[in-house]
C-alpha cells in the first residue's frame, strides 16, 4: 500500500499501517476507520482527493500488530522519507503516535500535544490521533475534528507567507 492522493495539493496525512482492506486493494484506510477519517476531512472543509494519504509502513504487519522499530526504519529510509522528497508537502498530518514516532521520533502522550503544529527543518508537521481511536472514543473524536479543522487555516496562512515574501 504505497499511498495514493493528490501530490499537488501540499496537504499530507500518515496513517500507521494497512489494515486487511487496505492489504488486500493497496489502498490507504478503504476500511471502517478510512470511512471515519473521510467524515473529518469533509467536515474540515476538505476531500479525500486533495489530500495525499499514506502509511508509516507500507505493508500490513501480521495480526494487525503496531509496526516494528526495523520495520519503521526500513520503511522510512525506502518509502517515506523519499515520498516527502518527492512530493514536498507544505503540511504533513501526523495520524496517531505511530505516525508520530515515525515522522519526529517523538514518543510524547498524544493527549497533550495534539492539534500543535511541529517544524521539522523544511517539514510542517500537524499532531492528530489516528482516526481508528477517534471512531472509538467520542472525546477523541471531538478532539480529532477540532485538530483537522486547523489543515485549512494552516494551509491558508501558509499561501499568505508565501505571497508575502514574494510580493515584496
Ligand atoms: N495507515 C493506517 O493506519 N491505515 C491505513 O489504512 C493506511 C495507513
Amino acid at each position: 500500500m504505497p499511498g495514493e492522493g493528490s501530490v499537488t495539493s501540499g496537504i499530507f496525512f500518515v496513517g500507521e499501517a494497512p489494515g486487511k482492506n487496505e492489504d488486500e486493494q493497496g489502498r490507504p484506510f478503504v476500511g471502517l476507520s478510512g470511512k471515519f477519517l473521510d467524515k473529518l476531512i469533509e467536515k474540515a472543509g476538505l476531500s479525500r482527493s486533495e489530500i495525499f494519504v499514506t502509511g508509516s509502513v507500507k505493508c500490513r504487519p501480521p495480526q494487525n500488530r503496531t509496526p516494528k522499530n526495523d520495520e519503521l526504519k526500513i520503511c522510512k529510509k525506502n518509502w517515506l522519507s523519499k515520498q516527502i522528497e518527492i512530493i514536498e508537502p507544505r503540511l504533513v498530518v501526523l495520524l496517531g503516535k505511530v505516525a508520530l514516532n515515525q515522522v519526529l521520533g517523538e514518543e510524547d502522550n498524544l493527549d497533550k500535544i495534539h492539534g500543535q503544529v511541529r517544524q521539522l527543518n523544511s517539514l510542517k508537521c500537524l499532531i492528530t490521533f489516528h482516526p481508528a481511536a477517534a471512531m472509538r472514543f467520542p472525546k477523541v473524536r471531538r478532539k480529532m475534528g477540532r485538530d483537522i479543522t486547523k489543515v485549512r487555516e494552516i494551509m491558508r496562512n501558509n499561501a499568505a507567507k508565501r505571497h508575502s515574501s514574494t510580493s515584496v
